[in-house]
């Protein structure tokens, strides 16, 4: 660069710059780099990881997802009341941190999936709660939570004839096809042999085959 045009630049405003209209004008007649949104909705790419929702009919209840889930972000309320008993998943939106653990290790590949939803907005807590509600099995004999009624569903369904190894599995299948009613006990029965063909937690299985 010469001396006469290292002159004439430090005598032009910074505005008007060679290297400046230059950039200005190809920015003129260039696509924006910025999109019109929200005026026309995102579109998020491929493999994007937004807001979690339960699939009610794909979900078994069976907690895998709140296992693995690294910020702890499901919980699992079990109510035991038995009139009513039931497993509640609670994911929390705000907790989550999108790592699509849950939807990786979810037995049915569809209880619970990551969506495309990048919106969050919402005025209350539950806004940003997701929810799933089982209905649970309890143990006949202790009155324990034993497991969602559809997961034992689902077991019976992946074991096949397998399934009837299992006395519990073997009733929630007789109860689905009608052909097994739940047997009726009183308040101060005494657990028996005939037990052992009850609908029993691994605690309680363990103990009507050992010792009644
Ligand atoms: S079925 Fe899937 S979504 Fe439902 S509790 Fe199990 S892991 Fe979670
Ligand atoms: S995406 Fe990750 S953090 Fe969010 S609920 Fe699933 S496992 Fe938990």
């Amino acid at each position: 660069m010469g001396a006469g045009e290292k002159w004439f630049r430090l005598r032009l405003p910074p505005l008007l710059q060679p290297r400046v209209l230059k950039q200005a004008l190809r920015a003129i007649f260039s696509r924006p780099y910025t999109t019109d949104y929200p005026n026309v909705p995102y579109q998020p790419p491929p493999g994007f990881r937004g807001r979690v929702r339960f699939n009610a009919d794909a979900c078994i209840g069976c907690t895998a997802c709140a296992q693995v889930c690294p910020p702890k972000c499901i919980d699992v309320l079990d109510d035991t009341d038995p009139d009513h008993p039931t497993r509640t998943l609670v994911q929390h939106v705000d907790a989550c941190i999108w790592c699509g653990q849950c939807e990786r290790y979810c037995p049915t590949g569809k209880g619970i999936q990551v969506t495309n939803e990048y919106l969050e907005i919402g005025y209350r807590r539950e806004d940003f709660e997701e929810r799933v509600e089982k209905e649970l099995l309890l143990c006949e004999i202790c009155g324990e939570p034993l497991a969602p009624v559809d997961q034992l569903r689902w077991l019976v369904r992946r074991l096949g004839p397998l399934a009837f190894t299992n006395p519990t599995l073997m009733l929630m299948a007789g109860r689905d096809l009608a052909v097994v009613q739940p047997p009726v006990k009183t308040e101060g029965d005494t657990v028996g042999r005939a037990d052992r063909l009850r609908i029993q937690c691994p605690k309680c299985r363990r103990a009507t085959a050992l010792h009644a």
